[in-house]
């Protein structure tokens, strides 16, 4: 079912109830009108009859009978019963119709003097009237044509209206929810032309007044985040291809080399710690770029637990030093800690480790003397890491994009790297809820602060 339909279904149902309670008032509370008048009529008529009867003497029976046949306002079926207390009918109005009425109904109002009810389609009325000490019963009766007859015409009016009033609503419900729903069926036609491959298109705002135009901004503003991710996605696709290409190009080559001609032993080794050295920088990169492609949370196994940042410091160390022995790098704390536990923090041993060795391997690799000093620093709350070093430094502009997935400042254009490290860096930090920050001179070396909530 349409939105349109159900619209116009739910408002037609309110008005229709609406008018169908109001018509229902309207004809109870005429047809208790109606009603009540007429037992107010025959309550008078009955008493002018018997006053006419008992206190007017020159009126007698047959004279009553003739008056009362005889009134222009007599009513239909119209009937007026007078009983004495032995319940011998007295008077009565008519003589050539058989008159009903129940013995019982007699006791009824000596008992409660004044009675309304009905009889068939006639309304009764019974009063008690005291003559000189003498009750009498008065009872009349009557069919009341025209009020019964307006009743009719007030329903059929009712009944029609009901008819129409519905109708309209139909209609006009409707014609304005689709008129309502017009600017979301636009949205609906324009977002059918949207692709992922043409995320530029943007949705007509209006006058960014209601909802709906509420609901355009948001969706183009979600269309260009989307955008904008689906352009990074495509710069880290295109980036990392080309970041691969190079050491597969220096692979090929030196098994090319290999292939051209016989080796000696000597020569094939060598190739074979070229092509050991490339293939390691391949899978070092690859796993760089598996880091950054997908959430951490989803990559292998990525438990946290709590580990000592000190001893993970040493490790990084340890195998830094391991892969160039050449490099120098010095660990000090700012305060030795008094426990193991000041060291702790919470988080992923090998992932805290890839961070602490990437800052290490950077501060070493763009150092002329190729040396780090790293500072372990904790307080209450924090543990923190500071990487320094004494090499090529950085602008203040290229500071603020070394964060950046490829980016490679000029200076560094000249030694190996593919630009991916800090990238990494900055989402394990994140990954642990911790911040990195940098600062750093031009020619005089930079400084690297990493800090990591303690466990
Ligand atoms: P890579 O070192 O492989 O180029 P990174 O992501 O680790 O990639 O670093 C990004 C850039 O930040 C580097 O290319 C370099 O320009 C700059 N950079 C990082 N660390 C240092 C540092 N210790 N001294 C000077 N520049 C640095």
């Amino acid at each position: 079912m349409t939105i349109r339909n159900r619209i116009s279904g739910q408002f037609t149902l309110i008005v229709a109830s609406i008018l169908i309670l109001f018509s229902l008032i309207i004809y109870g509370t005429s047809a208790r009108y109606r009603q009540a008048e007429f037992y107010e009529r025959l309550k008078r008529k009955a008493r002018t009859t018997v006053r006419y009867l008992i206190e007017v003497k020159e009126i007698d029976r047959d004279l009553l009978k003739i008056i009362d046949q005889n009134t222009l306002a007599a009513l239909i079926n119209e009937k007026v019963l007078i009983f004495d207390e032995r319940n011998q009918l007295i008077y009565a109005s008519v003589d050539d119709q058989v008159i009903h009425y129940r013995p019982s109904l007699l006791d009824q109002i000596r008992q409660q003097e004044q009675i309304e009810t009905t009889d068939g389609e006639n309304e009764v009325v019974g009063l008690l009237y005291q003559e000189r000490g003498r009750p009498l019963v008065v009872l009349a009766s009557a069919y009341d044509q025209f009020g019964k007859s307006e009743l009719r015409n007030l329903r059929r009016t009712l009944i029609w209206g009901l008819f129409g009033g519905i109708g309209m609503t139909v209609a006009l419900g409707f014609f304005f929810a689709g008129k309502s729903l017009q600017p979301i069926a636009d949205i609906n036609r324009q977002v059918q032309t949207i692709t992922a491959r043409d995320l530029r298109q943007r949705l007509d705002e209006g006058r960014r007044r209601d909802e709906i135009d509420q609901l355009a901004i948001n969706i183009n503003s979600v269309l260009e985040r989307l955008e904008q991710a689906f352009e990074q996605q495509r710069s880290f696709v295109s980036h990392a291809s080309h970041e691969l290409r190079t050491p597969l190009t220096a692979l090929k080559t030196e098994i090319q080399l290999g292939l051209r001609r016989r080796l000696s032993a000597g020569e094939y080794e060598t190739v074979l710690h070229n092509l050991m050295f490339d293939t390691n920088r391949l899978i070092a990169l690859s796993n760089s770029l598996l880091l950054l492609a997908r959430p951490l949370e989803n990559v292998g196994h990525m438990r946290s637990e709590v580990v000592r940042l000190d001893e993970i410091v040493f490790s990084a160390q340890a195998e830094l030093l391991n892969a160039y022995p050449h490099y120098r790098v010095q660990v000090d704390y700012d305060t030795p800690p008094e426990t193991e536990i000041d060291a702790y923090v919470k988080g992923n041993e090998t992932l805290l480790r890839r961070m602490v060795l990437n800052l290490l391997d950077n501060a070493c690799k763009y150092s002329v003397a190729h040396c780090a000093w790293v500072r372990i620093c904790m307080d209450g709350k924090t543990c923190c890491l500071t990487i320094r070093d004494e090499g090529i430094g950085m602008t203040a502009d290229e500071q603020a994009h070394i964060f950046e997935p490829f980016y490679r400042a000029d200076g560094a254009l000249n030694f190996d790297g593919f630009g991916v490290g800090l990238s990494v860096c900055q989402r394990v930090v994140d990954f642990h809820q911790g911040t990195i920050a940098v600062a750093s001179e031009p020619g005089q070396g930079s400084l690297f602060i990493v800090t990591l909530p303690r466990a």
